[in-house]
Order: C-alpha cells, then structure tokens, then sequence
C-alpha cells in the first residue's frame, strides 16, 4: 500500500510539474496576482490538473487536494473572520500575541519566515500546540520572487517548509503566502503539490508600516465584513502597534457577534 502511494505521488508530481512547465508563460504578468481579491485563473485552470494514470487509481489514496487558488475567505463562511499574523515568530510579540489568543478563545493563522521558525522552535510547538496553524511564508521575505525563476521560488517555498516542519515536530502546514503577496501560477501551483493553499487576505490595515495603533484600529473595522481575512503582523520588527490594535479588535468583533474561523484550505 505504501509502495502504491508513493508511485502514485510520484507519478502525480511528474504530471504537475510537467503541467506547470507549459504554464510558466504566464507568470510574467507584473501585478495581477498581488490583487487582494485577484485569483483570476480560478477554477478554470484547476479543472485541467492532470490526474495520475489510471492502473494506480484503485489501490491509492486519493490525490492531493489542496486547491491552488488564492484563498480569500474564511472556512466557516457566515459572520467570522480569520486572524493572519505574519513574519514571525518572534520572541517578544508572537507570545504576547499567543497569550492574547488565549485569553480570548480565539484561534489564527501564523505566516511563519522558516529561519525565524528554525531559530524558535519552541514558538512554532506553541502555536500549534495552542490549536493554530501553520503558513509558509518562505525563506528570505523576497518580495520581488514573483519575477524570479520558478527553482528560485520552489527554493524559498519548500526551504521554508522544511524548516517549520522541523520545528514544529511535523505539524501540517495549512498554507503558503507569498511575501507582499508576490504570488505567482507556478508558486501556487508548488505550494499546493505540497499540501499547502495559497493564501491571501482581504482586510489589510498596513500595520507593518506602523501608523499608530489607532489608525491600524480604524482601517481594519472600515475593511472587515463577514468572511474577511485580516492581516496583520506579529514578526518584522517592533510590533507594539499591531498588538494593541489586536487587542483592541477581538472585543470589538465580538461585540458585533462575529467568530473567529480558519481561512478555507
Ligand atoms: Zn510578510
């Protein structure tokens, strides 16, 4: 049984790889897929994934599934949305973050950079200890690796998911999201050939550039709407700003009866 998955998986990367090679024209597109909501391929070209050959089919577990599309809504749907923090761990703010969590019963999503996971892995069996997921945000934080080559980005990817997972102790990786969302088809389609969909966000208060707590507060109630996905960083630098407004925007969301869901993977 195990021999017959592996030929199978094997079999299936052959076929996706050799997919994406024809693909690679279009990743030169500047722009279109750092769009928020952009995901423009869709489904479309998700329904031409090439499926293994036939004789493995009967025996073997049933192929990946995890969609390359951009996912810009919560699992749940209906009034939740999905806290994203990103650039972490890091070793003031993501436990100050966690605690935060915990406090309030509620559950995220951490975009960790893999050396920050390898150097903390302590930070990493916590968050998923504490019942959040995982999300490979590379290597480097390259913002620019959407015109880069397609090994360059398979590197920064697979790389960084090597490394959280040796951190975590295997823990699953739920998602991939690009640095600056520099996304492109071939990273998508890399990052879901490895279990991991591609993940976006819809609600975007700029934290990162730190424009005051308050600021970071009024951007994030004027953007978010049942089934958003909040990004927000707890990674990167000094993160006092995005904390507070954090702790400002959990009470608020559930004073307006929202919960609090996964993104959809
Ligand atoms: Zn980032």
């Amino acid at each position: 049984m195990i021999a017959a998955v592996t030929t199978f998986a094997i079999g299936l990367l052959t076929a996706l790889v050799g997919h994406g090679t024809g693909a690679a024209a279009s990743a030169g597109h500047p722009g279109w897929e750092r769009s928020l909501r952009g995901g423009g391929e869709s489904a479309h070209a998700d329904s031409k994934r090439p499926r293994a050959a036939a004789p493995h089919r009967k025996r073997a577990a049933p192929p990946p599934r995890t969609s390359r599309d951009l996912v810009h809504t919560t699992a749940a749907g209906g009034r939740s949305v999905a806290l994203t923090l990103d650039d972490g761990p890091h070793p003031v703010w993501t436990p100050k973050v966690l605690d935060l969590l915990k406090r309030q019963h509620v559950k995220a999503t951490f975009c960790l950079i893999g050396p920050n996971a390898q150097r903390y892995p302590a930070l990493v069996k916590r968050i998923v200890a504490e019942g959040h997921r995982l999300c490979d945000h590379t290597v480097s934080h390259d913002e620019t690796m959407d015109h880069k080559s397609v090994g360059y980005q398979q590197r920064q990817i697979l790389e960084a998911q090597r490394m959280i997972d040796k951190a975590s102790g295997g823990a699953r990786v739920h998602y991939y999201r690009a640095p600056g969302g520099a996304f492109t088809p071939d990273s998508r389609r890399i990052a879901a050939a490895h279990g991991m969909r591609p993940l976006g966000w819809t609600a975007d208060p700029g934290d990162w550039q730190r424009p005051g707590t308050a600021a970071i507060v009024a951007r994030a109630k004027q953007q978010l709407k049942p089934g958003a996905v909040l990004l927000l960083h707890d990674g990167g630098g000094d993160r006092a700003e995005s904390y507070a407004a954090l702790e400002q925007l959990i009470p608020w969301l559930k004073g307006r009866n929202y919960t609090f869901a996964f993104p959809e993977s």
